[in-house]
């Protein structure tokens, strides 16, 4: 078929997720994936509560949990000396991406190894690699080449552990970066870490070590409706990454799927999405942004965070 409604520039947790709730709604879409599942990728690996509602809306969640999802109940942040517990009002779940990312691709209309090149604008509406679309959703994520951004000069970096750690998640903010390690399935945890470029060689000796960057939080104006990192990454130490990637898939499924149904224009989709994105998503950003620039005064974050981590946490979680 040369036709459809909507194709989707990457298959990941964003992407996945906005081709099934179109499926969902009736609308002949697909997502066009480059890489093949399992695949590792940097992440932390935790699912926020927040996370874990969107799988659920999903219809997702029992797979995720047969998939040996660790139930994560409380974190243990340290900032220097200073060591803190923090339960969570909700708990959160531990899974890799390699697992989590197979059962999105497998459960949603996903086309694996196909490596977006060109997108153009037609009469109608756009042509993607010599398929016409109505619409067009950039799913490709942080270093995707269809949205412009301003990179950072900060790293990310994963390797796996062969040991569990239970239900707690350790995190820990240190002068070259922040990150830390959760319980994930086939009793190993996966340890993730947010590195300042200056440093970065110094964590990287490990054969096993996955690097990704630079990282790039801010999106410059762009022609596609753009979900998940695509449009913006949330800072890691938020732990509502995947949570915003999934919810933002939904969202633009939602508002293509009313938008095609009443003829809508795509520039008039984009604007109602990107509006209501900005409405539900610009204070999580701008916290993520406040938190980064108090991390480069780190005795007054030290202090910020001691005052009431647990309501800051869960608070954030909401
Ligand atoms: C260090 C670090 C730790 C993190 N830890 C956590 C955490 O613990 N919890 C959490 O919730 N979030 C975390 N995040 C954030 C989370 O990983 C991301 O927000 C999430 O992966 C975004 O998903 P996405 O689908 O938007 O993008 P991605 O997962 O990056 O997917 C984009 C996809 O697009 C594909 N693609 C790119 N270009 C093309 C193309 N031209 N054609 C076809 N396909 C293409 C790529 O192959 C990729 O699969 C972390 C991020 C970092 C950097």
């Amino acid at each position: 078929m040369n036709k459809r409604d909507v194709v989707i520039i990457g298959g990941s947790l964003a992407g996945a997720a906005c081709a099934r709730e179109l499926e969902r709604q009736g609308i002949d879409a697909i997502a066009f994936e480059r890489d093949y599942f399992p695949r590792r990728k940097v992440c932390g690996g935790f699912l926020s509560p927040g996370a874990i509602e969107c799988i659920k809306s999903l219809g997702l969640l029992d797979d995720v949990r047969r998939a040996g999802a660790v139930e994560v109940t409380s974190a243990r942040v340290r900032i220097g000396n200073s060591r803190m517990n923090v339960p969570f009002e909700r708990p959160g779940l531990g899974i890799s991406r390699w697992a989590l990312d197979e059962i999105f691709a497998r459960t949603a209309r996903v086309e694996q190894g196909h490596s977006v090149d060109e997108v153009t604008r037609s009469k109608d509406g756009f042509v993607v690699d010599g398929i016409s679309c109505t619409a067009v959703v950039d799913a490709s994520g942080k270093l995707g080449r269809f949205t412009r951004r301003r990179g950072v000069p900060e790293f990310g970096i994963q390797y796996v552990e062969p040991q569990s750690q239970g239900a707690v998640l350790e995190f820990s903010f240190f002068d070259d970066g922040y990150g830390g390690s959760v319980s994930v399935e086939g009793g190993r945890s996966n340890s993730c870490f947010l590195i300042k470029k200056d440093a970065l060689q110094k964590y990287t000796t490990r054969p096993d070590c996955l690097v990704t960057g630079p990282l790039a939080y801010n999106r410059l104006p762009g022609e596609f409706i753009a979900i998940g990192d695509a449009a913006g990454m949330l800072d890691p130490a938020c732990g509502d990454g995947m949570r915003h990637a999934l919810e933002t898939g939904r969202l633009a499924a939602l508002v293509i799927a009313a938008g095609l149904r009443r003829r809508a224009p795509y520039d008039e989709m984009k604007s109602e999405y990107e509006s209501e994105w900005h409405r539900r998503w610009w204070l999580k950003r701008a916290f993520g942004a406040r938190m980064r620039k108090l991390l480069e005064r780190p005795a007054l974050f030290s202090a910020a965070v001691q005052i009431a981590p647990a309501r800051l946490i869960n608070r954030l979680w909401k």
